[in-house]
């Protein structure tokens, strides 16, 4: 797709209720610091709409940018971030659960694992999650460029391990630096969203 239009244009925040949206929606999840910002800022050709990590895990908010008014990129709350309270985590939980239930546009969800280090324990959770929820998770295995090019078979191998992915899952490495893997995601989101 080529970005014409960018806007963010639903926060969605603990209390809110999940929006009824007629564009179909494409969802980021991934523990904070992963680079996903990063990763949302590359797809939409935008140095900073989707905020960076300043101060990560503090902005509670699922966010819909919608694309040239033909789709909602999902931006969902980073998880995992140690200094937040048990009570900020579980409303989280809840809120990411709560999108994945009941939105009815969400045609797939990418979740983004640093392809350095091996999934975590709230990286399985999150993966079962989307499963549980009907969805082929997509993942995606950021800071591709802090690996050496002979360590990118291994370290794949080691997410999908770490994941215990289905069968067949894509898995797309990707680089905010060099933005190698950008054309591969926004492939599959034309194809997902019916572009
Ligand atoms: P978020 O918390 O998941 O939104 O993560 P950010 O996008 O804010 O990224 C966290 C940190 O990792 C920042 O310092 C980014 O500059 C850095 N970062 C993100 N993606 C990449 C990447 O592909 N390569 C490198 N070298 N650094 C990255």
């Amino acid at each position: 797709m080529v970005i014409k239009n960018v806007e963010l244009e639903i926060v969605c925040g603990v209390t809110s209720k999940i929006p009824d949206t007629e564009l179909p929606e494409v969802a980021f999840a991934g523990k904070s610091n992963v680079g996903k910002s990063s990763l949302i800022n590359g797809l939409m050709n935008r140095k900073s709409l989707a905020r960076t990590s300043s101060q990560p895990g503090k902005t509670q908010t699922i966010n819909f940018y919608n694309i040239n008014k033909f789709m909602y990129l999902v931006d969902l709350p980073g998880y995992g971030y140690a200094k937040v309270s048990e009570n900020e985590k579980k409303k989280w939980g809840k809120m990411i659960e709560n999108y994945l239930h009941t939105s009815k546009q969400l045609k797939a969800v990418f979740l983004l694992i640093d392809i350095r280090h091996e999934p975590s324990a709230n990286d399985k959770m999150m993966y079962e999650w989307i499963v549980y929820q009907g969805y082929d998770p997509i993942i995606v295995a950021t800071k591709l460029d802090k690996i050496k090019r002979s360590q990118i078979q291994k370290s794949v191998k080691m997410v999908k391990e770490g994941l215990n992915v289905k069968p067949g899952t894509k898995i797309i490495p990707y680089s905010a630096l060099t933005k190698q893997g950008r054309d591969e995601i926004w492939e599959l989101m034309d194809e997902l969203v019916g572009y």
